[in-house]
């Protein structure tokens, strides 16, 4: 194959491989996309086109138009070889270096004729070395087909080499080398490499993105190990569920705060795994997750024994790219010490509360709860203006009972009073207390005088029912008691203080009456006691 036929078919072969590229290229994403080798090709097919056209004799127009664009070629199928060596090359480099050659092509136009090829054939090796240099630089990183192909850049660099030196040193003939003219090396070299080079590069370009793509999963697969040992070893109880509620991944300390193996739990539904009584508050948080809500809640779970495990939950809904539920991520926190330890304070608080509103000695309540409940009562008596009624007790001779038969009697006898105080006042938000010593009070909301002091006769019959033996009292054989009931009638704001003296005074009348009676007062809209105020001692 003579010289101007191998230009013809590098012109040729450069327009066809430019073309394939092209074509190549349009898949954006292939690994087929390598920069600067499209333009690369069709520079030097345009060159080696003009270089048929005009003849190997380089004039100032073949050097314009046929070896400009054929070492320009040169270069960007260098910075496309540079490019898959991990090496690009700046664009600034690239500026520099496509002014150089131009201004070079210029510079060669104005020396002698017979210089001009020596210059050219200089250049075109340099850029040819300049590939092979960068693909076989990293020796231990490259691949064979790297190798390979910076080898043959770097061969027919040499080749270039060789034959400009044997043309600037040479005696004017026409070089030989064993036998064969030397000016068949560069163009059949040079169709060899466009033969071989674009196709090497292109099995460069899938062997680098095959590693790229084994790094990233390599990566990946670490990246997922470690998250996986984060999850696997967490203080937290961490799930997933799909869409279904059931568990497609639990950690190690999920399932042992469940008392299962983690496989044991997978493909479960959640629900199997919540105390009864919250089921109904889960199916709510449940609804909000289906609507890609995010939650965060206290709920009590059952474990494998029975045993109860409260929980904060907190959420994440996983939706699709359609936006259907897919599931959810949920962090669950052991929250059961915390939840028994508040019940236990609370159970003790409510104690605490019985006890601070509690007579020790009877049971019943005592003077502090005696005095909230006669304040609110009052304040209802002033909001809604029904009777308010009031009975004071006291125990008569009491002093003389524990004189006669002990303390310890007399704490038993004011023990079965109160009880029967209980039995007998039974009204709804009526008070039955202890108000100090031998004394108890009665608070009767909604009652008129009629009924209170039917409720404070059938006390004292109920009292002298008690037959507790009283041999040291004036009044009788037995405990007998004295009361004194006053009603607050009118719609005159009532006060505590006021209905305690009256009662209190009227308890005072019923003992200078012969004791074991029942005094009763009634006040009514007017403050006029003669009129208003009805009084019966039995
Ligand atoms: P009166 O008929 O006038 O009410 O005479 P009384 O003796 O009942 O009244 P007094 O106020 O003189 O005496 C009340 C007695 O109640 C004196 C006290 O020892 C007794 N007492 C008060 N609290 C208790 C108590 O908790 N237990 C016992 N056993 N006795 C009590
Ligand atoms: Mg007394
Ligand atoms: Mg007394």
């Amino acid at each position: 194959m003579d010289t101007p036929t191998t230009i013809l078919l590098l012109a040729v072969g450069s327009f066809v491989i430019c073309a394939l590229l092209l074509v190549f290229q349009r898949h954006k994403d292939a690994a087929q996309r390598i920069p600067f080798l499209a333009p690369a090709k069709f520079l030097q097919g345009a060159g080696s086109l003009v270089l048929y056209l005009r003849g190997p004799f380089p004039d100032v127009l073949t050097v314009a138009l046929g070896n400009t664009p054929l070492l320009l070629g040169c270069v960007c199928e260098f910075w496309a070889a540079a490019h898959l060596a991990d090496r690009p090359v700046s664009r600034r480099a690239q500026l520099a270096m496509t002014a150089c050659i131009v201004v070079a092509c210029l510079a060669v136009c104005a020396l002698p004729p017979v210089l001009r090829p020596v210059i050219l054939f200089t250049g075109h090796a340099g850029l040819y070395l300049l590939p092979a240099w960068v693909l076989l630089r990293d020796n231990e990183t490259g691949s064979l087909l790297r190798r390979t192909l910076g080898v043959s850049y770097a061969l027919l660099g040499g080749l270039f080499l060789l034959y400009s030196l044997s043309r600037g040193f040479g005696d004017g003939g026409e070089p030989v080398l064993l036998g064969l003219p030397l000016e068949m090396l560069p163009g059949t070299g040079a169709y060899a490499m466009m033969l071989v080079g674009a196709c090497s590069m292109l099995l460069l370009a899938k062997e680098r993105d095959d590693d790229a793509l084994e790094r990233t999963r390599q990566s990946l697969s670490r990246t997922e190990a470690q998250y996986r040992q984060i999850v696997d070893t967490a203080l937290e109880g961490i799930l997933s569920l799909d869409a279904e509620d059931r568990v497609t991944y639990v950690n190690a300390r999920m399932a042992a705060l469940l008392g299962f193996a983690p496989e044991e739990l997978l493909g479960k539904r959640i629900d199997a795994f919540i105390a009864p009584e919250h089921l109904p508050a889960h199916a709510a948080h449940m609804a909000v997750r289906r609507k890609g809500g995010d939650a965060v809640y206290e709920i009590c779970g059952v474990r494998r024994d029975g045993e109860k495990l409260w929980g904060l939950v907190s959420s994440k809904s996983v939706m699709g790219a359609d936006g259907t539920y897919q599931g959810a991520f949920v962090m669950f926190t052991d929250i059961t010490t915390r939840k028994t330890m508040e019940a236990a304070l609370e159970q003790s608080n409510r104690s605490l509360a019985v006890l601070t509103r509690t007579d020790g000695l009877t049971g019943i309540a005592n003077r502090r709860h005696f005095d909230a409940a006669l304040t609110l009562a009052c304040a209802r008596h002033d909001c809604q203006g029904a009777p308010l009624s009031l009975i004071m007790l006291d125990i008569d001779h009491f002093k003389a009972f524990n004189d006669l038969y002990g303390h310890v009697e007399g704490d038993a006898c004011l023990r079965r009073v109160g009880e029967t105080l209980t039995k007998t006042v039974v009204g709804r938000g009526c008070l039955v207390a202890r108000y100090g010593g031998e004394e108890f009070a009665c608070v009767l909301p909604r009652t008129d005088l009629a009924a209170a002091r039917q409720a404070a006769q059938r006390i004292r019959l109920a009292v002298r029912a008690l037959a507790i033996p009283h041999a040291g009292s004036a009044a009788g054989d037995r405990v007998t008691a004295s009361l004194g009931v006053v009603t607050w009638a009118g719609t005159a704001p009532a006060s505590p203080r006021d209905l305690v003296a009256r009662a209190d005074a009227l308890l005072y009348r019923a003992k200078s009456s012969g004791r074991d009676c029942v005094v009763c007062l009634e006040i009514g809209e007017t403050a006029a006691p003669a009129r208003t105020d009805r009084e019966t001692a039995d």
